[in-house]
């Protein structure tokens, strides 16, 4: 497969999973979201600033060191950049990277809480463990992506962070199953809230979320 075709095949998944985005209904009323695709070692695609109708030619390249490499990034865009890099340098195996204000994991962002891992889909989809809260900084800022950077460190298995006051961002392998663990992520925050009305979420059985991980754990190995 040429250069050219593999760059092609990943824009399209990536446009691709934007669109499941919306179809899935966890967009926020704005339709606010950057998505991203590694390429490489060194460079990932990057939405231009908007998701929604985007077609896989407006993706931007950006170079993991943060300099645009082609195509054209709205300001806005260019202070995420940061926050995409910094994921891909700390875990060489994460092909794909989602940032939304999806609302009910924003509601767990905005009340600081983690969001703890009680549906069969994040446990199944590849978040078998709660999601953590990082602390909030203006996006982009270095106290952001320091309070990023410090929690993957904690976190070393962890496929999301909420971030405080602001919403979620999910790694995965590619495009398709980080859109998955979006929608999962949300669900499972939809459920949280709701179960809350009516006596609250209950724990896996005990064991449950260490045997899913060794499993996954066995399956990748
Ligand atoms: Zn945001």
């Amino acid at each position: 497969m040429t250069e050219g075709h593999d760059v092609n095949d990943r824009a399209r998944q990536l446009v691709e999973a934007a669109a499941q985005l919306f179809e899935a209904g966890v967009m926020s009323h704005s339709g606010h979201a950057n998505l991203s695709a590694r390429l490489d070692a060194d460079r990932f695609l990057l939405t231009p600033g908007f998701v929604r109708g985007l077609r896989p030619e407006q993706l931007a390249t950006v170079g993991l060191d943060g300099q645009l490499l082609a195509g054209e990034l709205r300001s806005v865009s260019a202070e995420i950049i940061t926050m995409h890099s910094l994921v891909y340098r700390a875990r060489p195996e994460v092909g794909a990277i989602i940032h939304t204000h999806s609302p009910s994991a924003t509601a767990f962002a905005v009340a600081h809480r983690p969001l703890p891992c009680r549906t069969e889909p994040m446990l199944r989809f590849g978040q078998p463990e709660e999601v953590p809260v990082v602390p909030w900084g203006p996006r982009g800022s270095d106290v952001s992506v320091r309070g990023i950077a410090k929690v993957l460190e904690e976190r070393a298995t962890t496929s999301a962070v909420l971030l405080a006051n602001h919403g979620l961002l999910v790694f995965g392998p590619d495009s398709a199953a980080t859109a998955h663990l979006v929608v999962a992520i949300e669900e499972s925050a939809e459920a949280e809230i709701a179960a809350a009305a009516i006596g609250g979420a209950v724990d896996f059985p005990e064991g449950a979320l260490a045997a899913v991980r060794a499993s996954i754990a066995r399956v990748s190995a």
